[in-house]
């Protein structure tokens, strides 16, 4: 996006302050996704004046977002001062509730990880109070490593395997952990303010789907292919995303998405939902290790993160154990099937296997592919290609801290409101 596309955008509103905030934006985008450049190079690249750029240059080293150093002169030959973004002066956390894990990360304005932490639990037999407890124990503690590491958290994203209504921001039904209009963000907050490694105002809490957040993770502007997409994120169940136009489509609700409850096989199996024969019956982790393995399996152990039971199902896999083989097969013959469904109804360019799916993508993928190409009418499958997620079962979390940082990128003078909190 260049200045003149923010320009007609904002200026309906006539307002400066937008205005220039929407343009502090642009070059922090730019900076992170084109790396360090010339102030002149970076007005050229955004549309903007040189003197215009070299204000918000200013503004925004002011702000400890960027930092403007002299360039090498022996090998570039040009002198001059690179615009460099900081990216650690700002982080998002994202966290997860799962039937069977809890997850956070920290991922600062250039995308590394500043925090991260896994925990299998049982999510079904735990009251909702327990599980928000222990999360936000994992949240204090990445909120003070990123307080270490000299990072100011923008905010903190909760994606929950469940309904979470847009206006209201209740979890109003996560079905596989038999929770009702849980108030996930005001627990949360309540939670942190009272955590004694908590220092300062608590950062904005919000709360959202967490296969919405793995496909804020897998937005790619640069690649077509991926501004129509479904992704499918495997857990204990199975979560869904439209993106539609390259906006993850919420629905009227916010209730989009909710493709693990396709109606797929009417004498199947009972779902959590209470009907019967959805998707995620045969395709969610536990129709996998149901089917691949036995009750005494030590890959059932509830205390065991997802990391551990993947990896334990990828070496089986490459031992070629004839159970573990047939099971993948299965799921990923169904995957493709409620796949073809998607494919037909929404012609996306890309369908990602994300979640649990990724780790086994190996195996699962070409039964995926072969059942699109038999189940779609549109000629080649459509064109839909497969592709499998490089984030896995850590996309809601990041997705949840991507989204924690949009306010900062949408206003990088959001943060100085931040300063002085948890920094
Ligand atoms: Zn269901």
């Amino acid at each position: 996006m260049r200045d003149a596309d923010i320009t007609v955008r904002v200026s309906a509103t006539a307002d400066p302050a937008a205005v220039r905030a929407a343009r502090l934006g642009l070059l922090l985008r730019s900076l992170r996704d084109g790396g360090p450049r010339s102030r002149g190079r970076l007005a050229e690249e955004t549309g903007l004046t040189r003197s215009v750029a070299t204000g918000l240059v200013d503004e925004l080293v002011e702000l400890g977002l960027v930092s403007c150093e002299d360039a090498d002169r022996r090998g570039a030959g040009r002198p001059g001062v690179q615009v460099r973004l900081v990216g650690r002066a700002v982080c998002g956390v994202g966290a997860e509730i799962n039937v069977d894990h809890l997850a956070v990360v920290a991922v600062d304005l250039a995308g590394s990880v500043i925090a991260e932490a896994r925990r299998g639990i049982d999510g079904r037999s735990l009251p909702a109070e327990e599980v928000l407890a222990e999360l936000a124990g994992l949240v204090a503690d990445a909120l003070a490593e990123a307080r270490g590491a000299g990072s100011t958290v923008a905010g903190i994203t909760v994606g929950v395997a469940g309904l979470v209504d847009a206006t209201t921001e209740l979890v109003t039904l996560a079905p596989n952990l038999g929770w009702r209009d849980i108030d996930v963000t005001a627990d949360v907050r309540r939670r942190l303010a009272d955590a004694p490694g908590v220092v300062g105002p608590v950062p904005p809490v919000r709360v959202a789907n967490e296969a919405t957040l793995a496909a804020t993770a897998e937005l790619d502007p640069a690649d077509a292919d991926r501004a129509d997409m479904v992704v499918l994120y495997g857990e204990v169940g199975l979560g869904g995303a439209i993106v539609s136009g390259g906006r993850v489509a919420p629905g009227r609700h916010g209730w989009a998405g909710e493709i693990g409850h396709l109606p797929l096989d009417p004498r199947g199996r009972r779902c959590g939902c209470g009907r019967t024969g959805c998707w995620e019956t045969v395709v969610g982790l536990r129709a996998l290790l149901e089917s691949a393995t036995d009750p005494d399996d030590p890959i059932r152990d509830p205390a065991l993160t997802l990391e551990e039971r993947l990896a334990t199902l990828v070496e089986r896999a490459r031992l070629a154990d004839g159970r573990t083989l047939a099971a993948l097969d299965e799921v990923g013959s169904w995957l493709g099937t409620g796949a073809a469904v998607l494919v037909n109804t929404l012609n996306p360019g890309t369908v990602v296997l994300s979640g649990y799916f990724a780790a086994l993508g190996e195996w699962l993928r070409p039964a995926v592919e072969s059942r699109l190409a038999a189940d779609v009418l549109a000629p080649r499958a459509g064109g839909t290609r497969v592709s499998v997620s490089a984030y896995g079962p850590t996309a809601a979390v990041r997705g949840g801290a991507l989204v924690s940082l949009e306010p900062v990128l949408s206003d990088p003078t959001a943060l100085a409101e931040l300063h002085g909190g948890t920094r």
